[in-house]
């Protein structure tokens, strides 16, 4: 499972720069064009998480792209949150994609109640880095598998096999390519599948902009050439497919219950 999240750059606003909303969407915009290779590619499915800010500026892009890909939410804006947000953003994004929207992920990977989501209409979230993100979240002790608790199924990104190393965005870009693509295989033998996440706007020349090097070293085509080799390995491997059909088409055992991923949390 290959996911992007789609929205408004906002991320340098965090390290102190300013950029007004509606450079933070034609950035956002910029970026999912450059990867229109991957996103055409009819083979790759992909889950496409989308702010409804971002959706209301692009629908016909957004109404485009879920006819080839799953368009789940990604609430209404990428800096702030309110609840009633989790349900705007599922009816915005409905009407724009003229179909049913199914999952969530928080930005930031912010932890959400099962309850608020479930009421919200969703019926998975994908908002949780089963791995220690030292400053950010502390998930080391959260199942690593698919599980369902109050009515929803959690998604987690998948981590290594060992030592629960994130094989999420960060990762992909400053580790060297087999290692992260050997890390990835094991994590997909062990659980049986594999869920990374990343951003459009990383496949933009971020040398400009005021972020850390972790963030801005590695971005641009050549990012882009890397993600265009993982896709060309895994569909050795795999199938593409988006969270929405792995859930529903998914072999029994992919999805545990709550007791059961917590027994297997290693
Ligand atoms: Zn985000």
């Amino acid at each position: 499972m290959l996911t992007f999240d789609v929205e408004e750059f906002d991320l340098p606003l965090e390290y102190g720069m300013s950029l007004t909303s509606a450079e933070q969407l034609a950035i956002g915009k910029q970026g999912l064009d450059v990867i229109r290779d991957v996103l055409e590619d009819k083979t790759t499915s992909c889950t496409l998480f989308t702010t409804a800010n971002f959706a209301l500026k692009y629908p016909a892009s957004i109404a485009r792209l879920s006819l080839d890909h799953e368009i789940a939410s990604h609430t209404f804006f990428h800096s702030s949150f309110k609840r009633e947000d989790l349900f705007n953003s599922r009816q915005v994004l409905e009407d724009i994609i003229s179909k049913k929207v199914h999952g969530l992920r928080m930005p930031r990977m912010k932890k959400i109640e099962g309850g608020w989501i479930r009421k919200a209409g969703y019926s998975y979230d994908a908002s949780l880095n089963p791995t220690w993100i030292p400053g950010q979240y502390n998930n080391f002790r959260m199942p690593r598998n698919c599980y369902e608790e109050n009515g929803i199924t959690r998604v987690p990104a998948s981590v290594s096999a060992n030592f629960r190393i994130p094989l999420f965005w960060l990762a992909f870009k400053n580790l060297p390519y087999a290692y992260f693509k050997r890390l990835a295989l094991q994590a997909f033998h062990k659980d049986g599948y594999l869920s990374l996440y990343f951003h459009p706007w990383e496949f933009l020349d971020l040398s400009d902009y005021n972020l850390p090097a972790i963030i801005k070293r590695k971005s641009g085509i050549g990012l882009l050439d890397k993600l265009k080799h993982l896709i060309s390995d895994f569909k050795k491997e795999a199938e593409f497919t988006t969270i929405r059909s792995f859930l529903e088409t998914g072999e029994p055992g992919w999805v545990h219950t709550v007791k059961e991923a917590y027994q297997s949390y290693s």
